[in-house]
């Protein structure tokens, strides 16, 4: 069993206080023991960030820079070993794991450009007053288990070029590529400015209550999320909380359902359905219904199903054996309350295999509808009227994202205009650019990632106001 990764803790790679098995989901046994983090190794991080932060604030963005470029180097040098490892730990399917570490890199170089540039509000013979933004300090990057790197860059890199210092607590079932990461790290960031800290679960909220944490950047689910927010509240920190969704696929009348079916197929089932922004339900028009419900169904049973590692797999394992286990039961609850029309149950096989599964004639209050299922398992709605589909997808208590597909493009941004959640897309899905914040509304989060608001949360605005003469 692979035991080779480390902790990065104040610029050395340690082993941690104990030991822990990674799964691969693919198989459902071990295959990696991870270290483990204790509570005195995170105090011993956090003191050590907090005298890594004004160093690392005081370089230029320029230096700053040329550290990130040198870690985007580090970690394309070693990109088959990422994303070997990412699939080993993730399930998902090899080519999606280079994806993901491809947009890592890009991420890193993206981020190293970028420069928050002090502005003059006014300048006057009397008067000078100025805005700047400063760094906030040492930034708790706490990941969950779907996509463990870009999910982790999307905070590390705009919180390390604003001057922040970042400790890293990724899933406990997907250590190994923030611990690989943090190798990558030690041999080119000062010590203290990006560490590493793996556990079992039980150290994100000591994390994000500890005194010495400036700003908590939180993605993973909205229960956990609350925690975060509350646990936020003795010192007043600052937080980002990208959280759970519930988006909906609504297809327009006009729609084409032979183009807009694989394009919602893939929406619903790349990384296994476990995506914060999959399209987790379908509203479709009774007119075209049935076909997209046989289309979908069609595209279900022709997927390749398979381990990550093994080419023409298109859809890997769900994470782990709870979110195996939560999807079993919403599959016999679907299988109750709607129709079959592909999949329906887990593969006879080791692992934690699901049965890419559509589903029709489900009530509007059906779990499956209602929860986020985190799965490749898709409930697919009829309705009568827009207006009323509108409603059924805004009654939701997440608002993350969501897609609507038309023959008419301008109809659908008129349509988006009307879905209650952060981002919209029209007849395309997860395009997520650097330059673009994107975040949830309602429960589905609070504050932005990318784009330059993505890069103001991790910084305190300042005035300087000065008097002349
Ligand atoms: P989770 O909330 O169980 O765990 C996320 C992280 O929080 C893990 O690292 C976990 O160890 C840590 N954690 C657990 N308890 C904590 C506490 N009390 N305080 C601080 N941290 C704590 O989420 P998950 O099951 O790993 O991930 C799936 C969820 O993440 C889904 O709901 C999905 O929609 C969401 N997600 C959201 C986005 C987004 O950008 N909005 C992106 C990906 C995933």
């Amino acid at each position: 069993m692979d035991k080779a990764l480390h902790l990065l803790i104040d610029g050395r790679l340690v082993a941690g206080a104990g030991e822990m098995p990674v799964i691969n989901p693919a198989t459902g046994k071990a295959f990696a023991l991870a270290p483990r983090a204790d509570a005195a190794q995170l105090d011993t991080a956090v003191a050590a960030a907090r005298r890594a932060f004004p160093g690392w604030a005081a370089l230029s963005y320029a230096d700053r820079r040329a550290f990130l470029e040198r870690f985007a180097d580090g970690v394309e040098a070693r990109f088959e070993e990422f994303a070997r490892l990412m699939t080993m730990e993730q399930g998902k399917p090899l080519d999606q794991a280079r994806f993901e570490v491809g947009g890592t890199i890009a991420g890193l170089r993206y981020f190293a450009a970028q420069e928050i540039v002090s502005h003059v509000i006014r300048d006057t013979a009397q008067e000078r007053i100025t805005e700047h933004h400063s760094p906030l300090g040492v930034v708790a990057a706490i990941t969950p288990w779907n996509f463990p790197l870009i999910l982790l860059v999307v905070k590390l890199a705009p919180a390390l070029i604003t001057g922040n210092v970042v400790i890293a607590k990724p899933a406990p079932t997907t250590p190994l590529t923030t611990l690989l990461l943090g190798e990558v790290a030690a041999d080119i960031l000062p010590g203290g400015v990006f560490q590493t800290l793996a556990d079992a679960n039980d150290l994100g909220a000591l994390l994000s209550t500890h005194a010495g944490v400036a700003h908590v950047s939180f993605t993973g689910s909205t229960a956990t999320g609350k925690k975060v927010l509350s646990s936020t509240v003795d010192t007043l920190k600052r937080f980002t909380l990208e959280l759970g969704g519930n988006d909906a696929a609504l297809v327009l009348d006009d729609a084409d359902v032979n183009k807009v079916a694989p394009a919602i197929f893939g929406a619903a089932m790349v990384n296994a359905g476990q995506v914060c922004l999959a399209a987790k339900r379908v509203y479709a028009p009774r007119a075209l219904y049935d076909d997209l419900c046989a289309a979908l169904g069609a595209l279900a049973r022709a997927a390749v199903v398979g381990e990550g590692l093994d080419q023409g797999s298109q859809i890997g394992p769900v994470q782990n054996a709870a979110q195996f286990a939560k999807l079993v039961d919403y599959l016999a609850e679907a299988r109750q309350q709607g129709q079959i029309v592909a999949g329906g149950a887990p593969l006879d096989r080791e692992g934690y295999f699901i049965a890419p599964t559509i589903v029709r004639d489900l009530p509007d209050d059906a779990r499956l509808v209602r929860e986020e299922q985190f799965g490749p398992v898709l409930p697919v709605l009829a309705y009568d009227d827009l207006g009323a589909a509108i409603e059924a997808i805004n009654a939701s208590e997440y608002g993350l994202g969501g897609t609507i597909w038309t023959g008419n493009p301008e109809r659908g941004e008129q349509v988006a205009a009307l879905i209650d959640s952060g981002t919209v897309w029209v007849n395309r899905h997860l395009d997520l650019p650097f330059d673009v914040a994107f975040g949830g509304a309602k429960q589905s989060g609070i504050g932005r990632q990318q784009g330059v608001e993505g890069l103001l949360e991790f910084t305190q605005a300042k005035i300087i106001n000065m008097a002349k003469g």
